[in-house]
């Protein structure tokens, strides 16, 4: 009989001693045997299991009623049984008869309705009443648990699948960090040659895989606290000691009444993402060029800086730097050139400061620097100086030897601003100032500046607009020669608007140089000034000469040549009576193309200034390189030459080298008859200045001569 009836009948047995009542056993059998689901049998160890008995169950089970069974009615159960698993059965069954022992076999039917169906067969030889070998025993329909079991040996086949062929690391830890599964992608990651090896060697997450020792508590937090970590980022060791960055998704495995059962989770090895993430925040935050911090970084370091200033109750200097002919040396010598400058200065610059301090680029020919913790302003002043010696040390571009200054401006936290955005404001009024004040210096932001500030933008809009409504005019001054007669005049610009009154061209011209409106400004003077020249006739037989400034960038610009014979055809005026008044920074740096463009300006005809010698470099070989004709002294040589014998000096060496170059020697400023004097008697040839006329309007002048006869 089969083990879940003899298990039944003991238990029966046991509650019937219990109550002491006499039981049917007969019937109870009778009932369990045909209510069971499935079939109790007896049949002969047979080639056909001929069956001898068999329960109610047999209809259900198989499809056929139970005297189709018995005694090989209709069919026997040989031929129930599927033919492919005929022989395992009969194998099976043998065995565990030869052996004396129970059998549990599992197999198909195929029903009488055509399905096939998976059974288990358990059962037992056993002697019958006669003492007959029969087999006794239960087969049920599994058929369900069957599928079950297949579909989740599928699954695990499946997942197992995934797991060991996962791109991705997956791992499951416990909490306290031991692995106890991990995939060979997680063990290729880390540097294991297998799983087995990875989770065998790394026993101690938290103090062996995280770079940041505080990780693995970070995720445990977050872990407890939301049952899951997303996106976590940390930076790890591998096997070797090398460092990668990972990314991990992970959650809390939960057994069915909730208990915890293990941590759960996947790992990317994110490293070429986050180096390209820091490859673009460097980008970002620092300038290609010179690889200074550049605007963004400075507004970061600049928030720390005050902060500090503001804690420890020091001084806190913003300086603006801005090169001193920085755009000339780019324009003139090329970009490479002016690249290597840029680097070179902002070499020179981080070496002037402490690692605490700040040195970012602006843009371009502009640093900033940020110095931290001074509590006088003097030490400020000597770092600052320091800083003008450093740029001013020559530098050598493409073979040439140059030297730039630069101009700063200095706003200081807290009494200058209170917050990053009016400091760097006040840094670059500051540094316009000292722009102003003639380059190579720096300034203090004072809060008077705020207004020049101010003024310089509101004159630039004023400017603009003051082309366009013919607010400029020319003005002429006289130039006479030793005898006072008038050999020619200077076209100088004037403006007069409506809101600022008179504006100086010292104060206007270097704005319409910064601002690209110079152009269409000398436009306008130099048609002006032509068309005044064309009218005025001879004058002691010799034609009214006319001469006119034209800035550096213009100079150098393209089209100029051609544009200024433009405009004199335009006048009608002949190049010869035209003198370019430029000044020394023109020849400062690509002086081939220097040399180029006065040598088209001389085919043209016109004549050519030297203006303000004796103020910048005032290099001899320039006069004798460029086909000049004509050096005009500066006023700042011309002005105390009567009593200052070092000024009287310079005026006569640059004289005489003028007239042993052949040049035409020409004094500005001339205030006085002493310096007039003097001048006449070194072998000065012309002169300009208040002495014998102020600039004065063109009616105004062809007045003058009428009255004067052209001797003044
Ligand atoms: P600059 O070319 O050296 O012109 C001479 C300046 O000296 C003029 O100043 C003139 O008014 C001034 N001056 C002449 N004689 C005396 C004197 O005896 N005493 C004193 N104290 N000053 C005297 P201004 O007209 O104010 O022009 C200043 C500068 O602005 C000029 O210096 C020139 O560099 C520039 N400038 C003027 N007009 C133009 C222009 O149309 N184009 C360009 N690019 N620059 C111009
Ligand atoms: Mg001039
Ligand atoms: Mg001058």
């Amino acid at each position: 009989m089969c083990s879940v009836m003899h298990s039944s009948l003991a238990r029966l047995r046991r509650s019937s001693l219990d109550t002491s009542l006499p039981v049917d056993r007969a019937r109870v059998l009778d009932t369990l045997v045909n209510n069971l689901e499935g079939m109790a049998y007896r049949c002969l160890d047979d080639a056909d299991w001929t069956m001898l008995f068999v329960s109610h169950g047999c209809l259900e089970l198989t499809g056929y009623a139970s005297h189709e069974l018995i005694e090989g009615g209709c069919v026997s159960w040989e031929e129930l049984t599927y033919a492919e698993d005929r022989a395992g059965v009969r194998s099976e069954i043998a065995g565990a008869i030869a052996a004396g022992k129970r059998f549990s076999v599992q197999y198909r039917i195929l029903t009488g309705a055509g399905d096939v169906k998976w059974v288990i067969e358990r059962g037992i030889a056993v002697a019958d009443e006669t003492g007959r070998p029969v087999i006794e025993g239960f087969i049920e329909d599994v058929s369900v648990r069957h599928r079950t079991l297949k579909a989740l040996e599928h699954a695990e086949l499946r997942y197992r699948h995934i797991f060991e062929h996962a791109s991705e690391g997956i791992f499951q830890t416990t909490r306290d960090g031991r692995y106890l599964a991990a995939n060979p992608a997680l063990a290729k990651l880390y540097g294991y040659a297998t799983a087995q090896e990875l989770i065998d060697d790394l026993a101690d997450i938290e103090r062996r895989l995280y770079v940041e020792e505080s990780r693995r508590e970070k995720f445990r937090h977050l872990m407890e606290a939301h049952g899951e970590v997303v996106n976590f980022e940390s930076e790890v060791f591998c096997r070797d000691g090398s460092k990668i960055w990972i990314s991990e998704n992970a959650h809390i495995v939960r057994g069915a009444h909730g208990e915890f059962i293990c941590y759960e989770g996947t790992v990317q090895d994110i490293t070429e993402r986050k180096s390209y993430q820091e490859q673009l925040e460097r980008q970002a935050n620092h300038d290609l060029l010179t690889g200074l911090p550049n605007r963004n970084l400075l507004a970061d370091r600049l928030g720390q800086a005050i902060a500090r200033a503001e804690r420890l109750g020091y001084f806190l200097a913003l300086v603006f730097i801005d090169l001193d002919n920085f755009k000339f040396i780019n324009d003139s010598l090329g970009h490479t050139a002016g690249d290597e400058l840029l680097v070179e200065i902002s070499s020179r610059l981080r070496r002037c400061l402490r690692t605490s301090d700040t040195v970012a680029r602006q843009g371009g020919d502009e640093f900033v620097l940020v110095l931290n913790d001074h509590y006088r302003v003097n030490s400020i002043i000597s770092l600052l100086e320091r800083v003008l010696v450093e740029i001013g040390r020559p530098v050598s571009l493409s073979g040439r030897e140059f030297q730039v200054g630069a101009s700063l401006g200095v706003a200081l936290y807290p009494q200058d601003g209170g917050d990053a955005s009016s400091l760097l404001k006040h840094a670059d009024v500051a540094m316009y100032a000292a722009k102003d004040r003639g380059r190579n210096n720096f300034q203090f932001f004072t809060h008077e500046l705020n207004h020049l500030a101010d003024e310089r933008l509101n004159l630039e809009t004023a400017m603009r607009a003051g082309i366009d409504l013919d607010e400029f005019a020319v003005h002429f001054q006289p130039k006479v020669d030793h005898r006072r007669r008038i050999v020619g005049v200077e076209a100088l610009a004037r403006w007069n608007n409506p809101e600022f009154g008179s504006v100086a061209p010292d104060r206007f011209i270097p704005i319409a140089e910064e601002t690209g409106l110079i152009v269409p400004l000398t436009e306008v003077i130099l048609r002006k000034a032509f068309a005044a020249a064309a009218r005025w006739l001879p004058i002691h037989g010799h034609a009214i000469q006319v001469a006119v400034n034209l800035s550096p960038k213009l100079f150098l610009g393209e089209e100029i040549v051609n544009r200024v014979a433009a405009l004199l055809r335009e006048a009608g005026l002949a190049p010869e009576r035209v003198e370019l008044e430029v000044t020394e920074s023109v020849f400062l740096g690509d002086s081939e193309r220097a040399v180029r463009i006065l040598g088209e300006f001389k085919d043209l005809g016109v004549g050519l200034a030297m203006d303000d010698f004796g103020t910048g470099y005032s290099s001899l070989s320039y006069l004798r390189r460029f086909p000049l004709d004509i050096i005009k002294i500066d006023r700042s040589l011309v002005t105390g030459i009567e009593h200052e014998e070092e000024v009287a000096m310079i005026a006569r060496a640059v004289i005489s080298l003028g007239q042993s170059l052949r040049k035409t020697v020409v004094a500005e400023g001339v205030e006085n008859q002493a310096q007039f004097d003097f001048l006449r008697f070194q072998g000065c040839n012309e002169f300009q200045g208040y002495l014998i006329a102020r600039p004065m309007p063109a009616g105004d002048f062809e007045q003058l001569l009428a009255r004067s006869g052209g001797q003044l």
